[in-house]
């Protein structure tokens, strides 16, 4: 792969996409458009930690010219599978974090579509910035942990940024072709997040705090990886959002609501200054906005169901209850304190997340990780100012949240 360009290139008949994240659920609904539209995407590079199996049978089926797998131990075992297999013959096999940078800032590629969790995808949406590429992002840490630098930097390249989160899609669609990300819309008075509420909806805080990690990965209406799926139940993945949803569209705390609307059908809403409200409605697959993206500004079928109208018998809005759903009310406070609490935040909630999903801690003490690390290094460390800075953060905020979870195990 060469290395990356200042400007983006007019975009080619058929985009060369690099899929981050390809193993996982955002990876899977991207290759599914793609193998609907091999006219117009054309697969360059495929990633992925370390499920070496998947990223054998998707090289494969659509020969890259590069591979990532962020482990190294991994990556060894792709090379080793790549031997005596003429299908995987000529293809490179990068690895570790070095590896995606390379991949994501290639001028051999044209969009990026970055669907890795966690922090961990961080420094290849960077690049497909500093490239100037067209990036597809679903990685909501990356912009929760470094918003800011992450705007100066697309505005000084030249890069796209196309959110595919569905909220973040969902407004950007009702913000219209002419909208681009990181400028302040005019005319608007609030953007509307909608949240389905998660399977905890109507569950007492008790009985929250001691969910199991199978009822907290079963959501009532999307199919999602296992983070997403447990940020979803606590509505940190809201907080999240309402984050992210600052830094993409930059509007104020205060001009961003949440409303929960367990039909997930109203994917999110821009209510405007002369009264007017458009929202974006569709069946909750995330092929749709994956697809408006990956076409943007134009539209392809995406193989998602309509929406069945004599179905719909009703759509219900309701406030978030923040004593039960504390998450919301912390992220909430990080964006109002700054970068460096949204980072402390991000970090201590992945630690946590971790350990719930492992089985060390229960589903109430992940917030009370998060609340301890903000609190405890809140007013102790300095504000990023670069992207070492973030990294920084995180890893000192992540010591701390591993501490505090040893002191919760049993
Ligand atoms: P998954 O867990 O399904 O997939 C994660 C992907 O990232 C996998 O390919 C995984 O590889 C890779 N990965 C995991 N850890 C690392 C690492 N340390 N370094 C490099 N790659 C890594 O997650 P989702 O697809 O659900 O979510 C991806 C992102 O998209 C998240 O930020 C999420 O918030 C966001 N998002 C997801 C939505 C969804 O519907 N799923 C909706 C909106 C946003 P491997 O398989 O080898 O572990």
């Amino acid at each position: 792969m060469s290395p990356g360009q200042d400007r983006p290139a007019p975009m080619p008949a058929r985009q060369r996409l690099a899929v981050l994240g390809a193993t996982g659920s955002i990876g899977a609904s991207t290759l599914d458009l793609v193998r609907r539209h091999p006219d117009r995407f054309e697969v360059v590079g495929l990633s992925a930690n370390r499920d070496v199996e998947q990223l054998v049978a998707l090289a494969e089926e659509f020969r890259p010219q590069v591979v990532c797998l962020a482990d190294a131990s991994a990556a060894s075992a792709f090379r080793l599978r790549q031997q005596g297999r003429p299908s995987l013959s000529g293809l490179e096999c990068l690895e570790g974090s070095a590896g995606l940078c390379l991949l994501a800032g290639s001028s051999d590629v044209d969009t990026v579509v970055a669907g890795i969790v966690g922090i961990a995808g961080l420094a290849s949406v960077w690049s497909a910035v500093q490239a100037g590429h067209r990036v597809l992002l679903a990685n909501k840490e990356a912009m929760v942990c470094a918003g800011d630098l992450l705007v100066q930097s697309t505005l000084a390249s030249g890069a796209l940024m196309l959110p595919i989160d569905s909220e973040h899609n969902a407004i950007f669609q009702c913000l219209g072709t002419g909208y681009r990300c990181f400028e302040r819309p005019s005319g608007v008075r609030r953007l509307i997040l909608t949240a389905s509420g998660g399977p905890f909806r109507e569950w007492s805080a008790e009985a929250i705090r001691g969910a199991t990690v199978e009822e907290a990965v079963k959501h009532p209406t999307w199919s999602m990886g296992r983070k997403i799926s447990v940020d979803s139940a606590s509505l940190m993945n809201k907080g999240l959002e309402l984050i992210e949803a600052h830094w993409l569209f930059q509007v104020p705390s205060d001009a961003l609501e949440v409303v929960v609307h367990p039909e997930s059908v109203i994917h999110s809403m821009v209510e405007f200054s002369d009264g007017s409200t458009l929202a974006q409605l569709g069946s909750p697959d995330m092929r749709s906005p994956i697809a408006s993206a990956l076409a943007w500004p134009d539209r392809i079928e995406s193989g998602v169901a309509p929406l069945d109208w004599t179905s719909l018998h009703q759509l219900r809005f309701e406030l978030p209850d923040l004593a039960r759903f504390p998450a919301l009310r912390l992220a909430r406070e990080c964006l109002a304190a700054g970068s460096m609490a949204t980072n402390l935040l991000n970090a201590a909630n992945e630690q946590a997340v971790a350990a719930f999903l492992d089985r060390r801690i229960c589903f109430g003490d992940m917030q009370r990780v998060c609340d301890t690390v903000v609190q405890t290094l809140g007013s102790r460390l300095s504000p990023p100012v670069c992207l070492d800075d973030v990294f920084e953060i995180d890893r000192q905020a992540r010591l701390a949240a591993d501490y505090c979870i040893g002191s919760l195990e049993p």
